[in-house]
């Protein structure tokens, strides 16, 4: 008989722990199991399996003091995580103090979670029928049945629904000359939207970074490269590379709309097969990609955040693009961050990860700086082509706007009009939804607010409604002040659908829109951006999306239209999500021949972040920022952990927070403890947050988890951790 540790699925922490179940078959670790648990059926994973002695039962009983019970069913035949993804999941329990079964919830596709049995993820299967030449000489073979064999002059393997059913056919299969196969049929069409040229030879500042990536050792690389240098060709070399060793990669993109665009330069190049993972495919589809991975027929792997426990076997290298994207870092459930499970997972595999990026986050920089990870630099764009010059206009100034429009000034307009009549691309970037960013009283001067997060109501013309984008509370546009009474309300900045409506005004032309709001599935982004590449239409507007990565030729001028709103955010990261954002958007224009323009509308024209981001200056930003960071004693310097504190009494969440904060100074003088926020209202109970500041996670390991388990047995308090939120 064997002896099963059994992890048990329930989303309270009180269920973290390990059961015991008995089992007369050996069931491996990995595998799940259906259990009866207080009554209940639940599922559960499998982490230890032990032969034990029939006669011993009692005893064993008797020493883990309870009464052992078999176990319902085995569901799975084969383990459904292999040995690495196990162990990675052990550690990154620990590393981000949440409990071990929900962290093999988060590796695993929803289809194979320890939760319940998905209906729709079955595997498909295609029918050929393949010819065996060796055995036609054996028969007589008349002239139906020749017909038919010739179908396979070419190939060995027709699809069956090439034939159809007939005496001839039956006869050449019952004397085995063609057989019927079938193979398995994955349910996402994994096609190149780009042209890309399959050969290409790296330039000379190319072969020499990548010369110094394959003759050195180290675990971590920074590809650091101003925008246009190519940096995807070394990410091929370095693919290719491992391809060559027999070893296999993972490319990760930061969102969606940019996994198209790797795909086509990787199909292009590669003859291998590819998996692709990101949130947009249906389960069935992620279904097949993931078991196509797990069976070793895909050797590239292409994807978002996620895609980072893509159960790839032999990993040669990681690749992480634009790895100072906000979007590798998960904030709900496990707050991982896939640069650091990229690193995990790379030891395992004595692999190699490259972050590559135009503006380096300040963290991995300053590793790079120390000499913790290797700095790679290229300093040209490919080709010589030349960055684009910019222009600032001043907000402020309102002769420099038309009475018809606050969002494109005099020099806009011209210079877009210029594009429009000599069929040049133009990309218009805003970083604001909706149509304005608040909404007033003109006469009092009332602004309208979020009841739950006090965060100010945000205008959508769509379908004229307020929201607040922080909890999702929507309602109608109100016509009078509840303050006054008045008829006059205004609101102030805009958004996307205000740049759209003034757009349409002006020009009259087509153009297309790529809004995180409205454009969230990966197929219509693809539609989009293919579009604009065949110049369905010349102008492209768009949220953060179109910041990013993008490699359109002749697009000869890029415009930000409102670059306040990137530098009014309060996170200690603010100015450096301005000066990336404003970088990389200033890099999206002149990529080929054709010198570009960036036009950015600021207020704000001698702020740092937009002035060293003008000058294409990372190094002074970086050094400027640094001293900064320094002073304040944030990241890199310090560790940030967040304390969420969640429950339906907003008092109760607020008094937990004084006494988790009492607890820690009590037992470490030496941490910087900030006072809680004020309770908020989120997705239907209160929070409240609490953070700390460490120079080692290992400093306050012990005490997290000392918090962690003092609340995880009450059932009207949660308290969650997340190391290095991006919301500080
Ligand atoms: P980055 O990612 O650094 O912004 P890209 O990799 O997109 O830059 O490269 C910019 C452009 O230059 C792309 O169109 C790319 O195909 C081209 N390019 C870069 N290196 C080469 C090369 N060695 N041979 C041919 N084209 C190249
Ligand atoms: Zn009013
Ligand atoms: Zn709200």
């Amino acid at each position: 008989m064997f002896l099963l540790k059994v992890l048990v699925e329930h989303n309270v922490f009180a269920l973290n722990n390990y059961f015991y179940y008995c089992s007369l078959k050996e069931v491996q670790k990995g595998i799940r199991v259906l259990i009866n648990f207080n009554n209940k059926e639940l599922y559960g994973f499998v982490v230890e399996s032990k032969f034990i002695d029939s006669d011993d039962i009692n005893k064993v009983s008797d020493d883990l003091g309870l009464n052992l019970k078999f176990i319902d069913k085995q569901i799975d035949e084969t383990p459904i995580i292999n040995e690495e993804l196990f162990k990675l999941a052990n550690i990154l329990s620990k590393r981000y103090f949440y409990p071990l079964i929900g962290t093999l919830q988060t590796i695993l596709p929803k289809s194979l979670r320890p939760k319940k049995l998905s209906n729709i993820s079955h595997i498909q299967y295609e029918y050929f029928y393949k010819l065996h030449d060796d055995q036609i000489d054996k028969f007589k073979i008349n002239n139906f049945e020749k017909k038919i064999l010739n179908k396979f002059s070419q190939i060995d393997f027709v699809p069956k629904s090439n034939f159809s059913q007939s005496k001839s056919l039956n006869s050449l299969i019952d004397k085995g000359i063609i057989t019927l196969e079938k193979k398995e049929k994955y349910r996402l069409d994994i096609e190149p939207i780009f042209d890309y040229k399959k050969q290409f030879s790296l330039s000379e500042e190319q072969a020499k970074v990548f010369e110094e990536y394959k003759n050195s050792n180290y675990l971590v690389y920074l590809l650091h490269g101003v925008t246009g240098s190519g940096k995807t060709e070394i990410y091929i070399k370095a693919v290719e590379n491992a391809i060559n060793n027999g070893q296999n990669a993972l490319i990760l993109v930061p969102e969606i709309a940019l996994t198209p665009l790797m795909i086509s330069r990787i199909l292009s190049y590669f003859s291998v097969d590819i998996a692709i993972l990101h949130s947009s495919l249906t389960e069935g589809q992620r279904y097949d990609e993931y078991r196509k991975i797990k069976d070793n027929h895909a050797r590239i792997v292409i994807g978002t955040r996620s895609a980072i426990f893509a159960p790839l076997s032999n990993i040669g290298v990681i690749i992480i693009d634009e790895e100072h994207s906000d979007t590798y870092k998960e904030n709900e459930s496990l707050c991982y961050d896939a640069r650091d499970v990229a690193m995990i997972r790379a030891t395992y595999h004595k692999g190699k990860v490259i972050l590559g990026s135009a503006t380096p986050s300040i963290e991995t920089m300053s590793k790079a700086k120390s000499g913790v990870y290797k700095l790679l630099t290229l300093n040209e764009r490919y080709n010589h082509a030349e960055l684009p010059e910019i222009i600032t206009v001043d907000r402020t100034k309102f002769t420099n706007f038309p009475s018809f429009s606050q969002v494109f000034s005099y020099q806009l307009i011209k210079e877009i009009k210029l594009r429009l009549l000599k069929n040049e691309r133009t990309i218009i970037f805003i970083n604001t939804k909706g149509y304005g960013r608040s909404f007033y009283c003109r006469e009092c001067g009332h602004t309208f607010k979020c009841p739950h997060c006090d965060m100010n109501l945000i205008y959508y013309k769509e379908d004229e409604t307020l929201r607040c984008n922080h909890c999702g509370y929507k309602i109608k546009k109100p016509s009078t002040c509840p303050e006054c009474g008045s008829k006059y309300l205004s609101y102030l900045d805009f958004g996307i659908e205000k740049v759209e409506e003034d757009f349409k005004k002006i020009f009259k032309v087509p153009y297309l829109v790529l809004d995180g709001d409205r454009t969230p599935k990966s197929s219509q982004i693809s539609t989009i951006l293919s579009k604009f590449n065949k110049k369905e239409a010349l102008v492209l507007i768009g949220t953060q999306i179109v910041s990013k990565g993008h490699d359109f030729d002749d697009v000869t001028l890029v415009a930000i239209v409102n670059a306040d709103s990137l530098l009014s955010i309060a996170t200690y990261k603010a100015s450096e999500n301005a000066f990336d954002l404003i970088t990389q958007t200033i890099g999206r224009a002149g990529r080929a021949d054709k010198k570009g323009l960036a036009i950015i509308q600021t207020s704000f024209k001698d702020d740092n972040s937009i002035k060293f981001a003008i000058n294409n200056d990372y190094m002074s930003f970086y050094k400027n920022e640094i001293e900064r960071r320094k002073l304040l004693n944030n990241p890199p310097f310090y560790k940030v952990i967040n304390i969420e504190i969640i429950a339906s009494d907003a008092d109760l969440t607020y008094e937990v927070a004084k006494d988790i904060k009492n607890y820690i100074q009590v037992s470490n003088e030496n941490l910087i403890i900030l006072n809680p926020s004020e309770p908020f209202w989120y997705r239907k109970q209160y929070k409240t947050n609490l953070y700390l500041k460490c120079k080692k996670i290992s400093e306050v390991e012990t005490i997290l988890d000392e918090i962690i388990d003092t609340y995880k047995s009450k059932n009207n308090i949660l308290v969650k951790i997340n190391v290095n939120p991006i919301d500080y």
